[in-house]
């Protein structure tokens, strides 16, 4: 992306957090490594938002909630298909807290998810439920932001879900794969890619 960004754009960064990077619970391959590209990238933002997953300890996310069950298998639960993944961004831990080369000062909000123990949440706007709002979409609203941009971690699930859920709030959404990086799990990155085309969302590198 080049250029600096307008006064109604508003950069999120999803996730920049040590168990989603190389070392942690739930680690992204290279995740540590977008962490500069983001940077750079925040520089350009006037204004800029950050969540950070923040799971109590037993939540229902997490196989070692479910006996007999492995991460990455899907499970049945009252809002339909939910993924189990290891233990990870258990609030106050350190593989919660944002990843040490993060660098943006600027940041204007902190938006926290996944803390009801029964709801995961990918998307920044809405939990898995998909009918549980954050509240994002109320505060950009009401600050007069027109545009959103994304980047983070994961391109495929948590970036994903947010910038389709910006796109259905009627922000104009791009997401910026170069400060991005993906799970990649049974083709994930590619349905993501699509299914984002699909609704105008730009993707850029
Ligand atoms: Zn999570």
């Amino acid at each position: 992306m080049n250029g600096a960004a307008g006064e109604r754009e508003v950069l999120i960064v999803t996730d920049p957090q040590r168990d989603f990077c190389p070392g942690g619970a739930l680690a992204v391959p290279e995740g540590d490594e977008i962490m500069p590209r983001i940077n750079r990238l925040a520089r350009r933002f006037a204004h800029v938002i950050l969540t950070q997953d923040w799971h109590p300890p037993g939540h229902t996310s997490f196989a070692s909630s479910h006996p007999g069950r492995q991460p990455f298998e899907s499970i049945e639960v009252a809002y339909g298909p939910q993924t189990l993944w290891p233990d990870h961004c258990v609030q106050g831990t350190e593989g919660a807290m944002f990843h040490p080369e993060l660098d943006i000062p600027h940041v204007e909000l902190i938006i926290r998810k996944g803390y009801c123990r029964t709801i995961d949440s990918y998307s920044a706007f809405r939990e898995n439920d998909r009918k549980t709002p954050t509240g994002l979409a109320g505060y950009l609203k009401e600050r007069g932001f027109e545009r959103v941009t994304l980047c983070g971690l994961a391109t495929d699930y948590c970036v994903f879900f947010s910038a389709i859920d910006a796109a259905a709030a009627g922000f104009a959404t791009a997401v910026v794969l170069d400060a991005s990086g993906a799970i990649d799990r049974d083709g994930s990155l590619a349905q993501a890619l699509t299914a984002m085309r699909d609704v105008g969302i730009t993707l850029l590198d």
